[in-house]
């Protein structure tokens, strides 16, 4: 909004382009001196790499504009710089964004975005996960949400700038690491994903969390040895066991489902005692050792798994048809019926 300038001659305002709501749809719209919209076009994502002096809506160069060139010892300053690109001050893109989002009737930027993405909307989302970055809104999510959004638009390149940007600025923060390396992967580039996790071990070397994402993005490119490697040093570090236990059974999983029975068992073996206290590791260790004949001892693995997850159904089932197999009289007092599928 320009004031009047009574008694002098206005500057004379240029064309300029500025992002509108139509019909509910944001179009980048064309104006004359006057304001009067001459042309509308689709809108522009704002895929240059976020910038804190930088337009939040397309990226543009915020410049201070003078309001009034005739006072004398220059003109006095817009406090909120208009952007060169589309026009529009900082002021006026949160409450289009903020429209846009009741509109939605979203109650963040973040759920705006996530509510256009699932409407296949993903420049508008792409909108709205940049508004959310630029005005502060959780942070880490929205910064996500961007990057998901840029590569979601064809706009790799600044996906993988700005993600080398984010770890740079957080000195590779073990989460963000994890999240930087999740769009990398998503990208194909899996070892930039390595790299941004080994980062963030070498900076973080007493960090449980950074191991263990390492020991994460290790295991998703099939490098079953180094992840072991990782996740036992993510057990031996001080508050290391709540990180260490939620990637173990993935880990044995990862490897049974790749046919590696074999490796799968000397890895619950070297990751005793932790191993041994998690219900789902023993029971596939159990599974494992019967499909090899050991019935006997998978038998001892299951009453193992059922001591840390009593009265589980599936594994009184199991305990039941391996006492049968062995022709022990049975320790399961009552098998469960098979399980049913409930309805939907
Ligand atoms: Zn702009």
């Amino acid at each position: 909004m320009q004031s009047d300038h009574e008694g002098t001659t206005p500057p004379p305002k240029p064309r300029r382009w500025a992002t509108q709501l139509i019909d509910g749809q944001p179009r980048d719209v064309k104006l004359d001196a006057e304001g009067t919209p001459i042309a509308v076009a689709d809108w522009i994502p704002p895929l240059e790499l976020l910038r804190p002096d930088r337009c939040a809506n397309c990226g543009g160069r915020r410049v201070s504009q003078d309001l009034d060139v005739t006072v004398e010892g220059g003109g006095v300053r817009d406090p909120s710089p208009a952007c060169e690109g589309c026009g529009m001050n900082a002021r006026e893109d949160w409450h289009m964004h903020m429209e846009i989002t009741h509109k939605l009737r979203a109650g963040s930027f973040v759920e705006a975005a996530d509510k256009a993405a699932s409407m296949g909307q993903q420049v508008l989302s792409l909108k709205l996960a940049t508004a959310g970055v630029h005005y502060g809104e959780a942070p880490d999510t929205s910064r996500r949400q961007r990057l998901r959004q840029l590569d979601a638009v064809g706009a790799r390149v600044t996906a993988l700038q700005e993600a080398a940007l984010w770890l740079k600025e957080t000195k590779a923060d073990p989460e963000v690491a994890r999240r930087v390396a999740d769009v990398f992967v998503r990208c194909g580039l899996e070892a930039e994903a390595l790299v941004a996790l080994e980062d963030s071990v070498r900076l973080h070397p007493h960090s449980p969390q950074a191991y263990a994402e390492l020991s994460r993005g290790l295991r998703r490119v099939g490098r079953f040895d180094d992840a072991l490697r990782a996740l036992r040093q993510v057990f031996e570090l001080p508050e290391g066991r709540p990180h260490g236990e939620r990637q173990l059974h993935k880990l044995l999983l990862a490897l049974w489902d790749d046919n590696r029975s074999q490796a799968m068992l000397s890895t619950f073996d070297a990751l005793a005692p932790h191993s041994h206290r998690d219900a789902d590791a023993c029971a596939l260790y159990a599974q494992a050792l019967e499909q090899q004949g050991q019935t006997a001892t998978a038998r001892r693995w299951v009453q193992r798994a059922l001591s840390l997850r009593p009265n589980d159904p599936e594994l009184l089932r199991r305990l039941a048809t391996l006492e049968e197999q062995l022709g022990v009289a049975s320790t399961v007092a009552a098998v469960p019926p098979p399980a049913r599928h409930e309805p939907e």
